[in-house]
């Protein structure tokens, strides 16, 4: 990172800046610094590939949505994996939910200007009685098959969490990040033409405490975090809620001024302020206007190498 700034001590109030190499490399000694990641001119992850990891169609747009916003544009090439098919959730009859979930999380995918999404449709709600083993196969594979970089996914260490959709996907994920770099599990896959192939960065997001260690300003990206969370219709907080509440309150002779005149500047200020009032909060506690707090988990550091350079010398 070019532009990071180190926030020491935060829950004393005390700001300290340095520089930013320091980050993955604590051993076992759980960092409490911060690290902002503000947005990159340019495409500085051009030729970088990252999955961005959801059980749900809401799961990113709520939790990542900017930080999958930032880099994409920032030159990473990204798909979208989704965990379950969502056949508990939106309108209607079990199917036409499962339906109108899975066009939204399509239309979310090229929202977030991802290639393709991968939906392993296994059912919502019960990803616990899923086989760990099979899961985890499944995103090795893919791991394996797009040359998978970075990963946004929900935390394996957050707590409170009470969809076993969203731990039992997060713990799939941590191991196949690193299990798809080893030569001796599912060799048969080499023979199809993959190739080991670990994942170097994670990017956790979670809905209640974890470790932050990196807080992303998300502030040039917050119009277009709306918009997607807006086209999560089916079954996330935001879609139609503003003009809904609008038409409501117009009914019972109120007008609230945040909601404008018309369904657009409603559903939009109704998502700013009720949806994603996480993000202005993060953000005031870090100087910045909308941000999104992870535990980040970045690549190790060339020891060996990184030795050499500093101390071989001529024979
Ligand atoms: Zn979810």
């Amino acid at each position: 990172m070019k532009r990071s700034e180190f926030l020491a001590g935060i829950a004393g109030g005390a700001f300290a800046v340095s520089a930013a190499e320091a980050m993955p490399a604590d051993g076992p000694f759980a960092t409490t610094e911060v690290e902002i990641e503000r947005a990159q001119p340019g495409k500085p992850h051009a030729g970088k590939v990252l999955a961005a990891i959801q059980p749900h169609a809401d799961d990113l747009s709520l939790f990542a949505g900017g930080l999958v916003l930032k880099l994409i544009q920032e030159g990473y090439t990204g798909y979208l994996i989704r965990t379950t098919n969502d056949d508990h959730t939106g309108p209607g009859t079990v199917g036409e939910g499962m339906l109108a979930n899975e066009r939204d999380n399509l239309a979310v995918t090229q929202a977030f200007g991802l290639r393709k999404a991968y939906d392993l449709y296994y059912r919502n709600h019960m990803l616990d009685g899923v086989s760990p083993l099979e899961l985890r196969l499944r995103l090795i594979f893919l791991f394996r098959l797009l040359k998978v970089d970075t990963v946004i996914s929900y935390d394996p260490w957050g707590h409170y969490e009470e969809n076993p959709d969203h731990y039992v996907t997060a713990s799939a994920v941590e191991a196949a990040c690193w299990m798809a770099g080893m030569g001796k599990d599912y060799p048969e896959q080499f023979d199809a033409g993959l190739s080991p192939h670990s994942v170097k960065e994670k990017y956790y997001y979670a809905r209640g405490p974890q470790l932050v260690n990196r807080v992303v300003d998300i502030a040039d990206f917050m119009d277009r975090k709306i918009a997607v969370n807006i086209l999560n219709a089916a079954q996330g907080p935001a879609g139609n809620s503003g003009a809904q509440l609008r038409r409501r309150l117009t009914g019972q002779g109120l007008r609230l001024p945040l909601l404008g005149n018309d369904d657009e500047t409603a559903n939009r200020e109704y998502t700013r302020q009720f949806v994603l009032d996480r993000d202005a909060e993060t953000g005031r506690k870090f100087g910045l206007t909308y941000a999104e707090p992870y535990h980040y988990i970045g690549p190790a550091p060339a020891k060996v190498e990184g030795y050499i350079k500093k101390n071989a010398v001529k024979l």
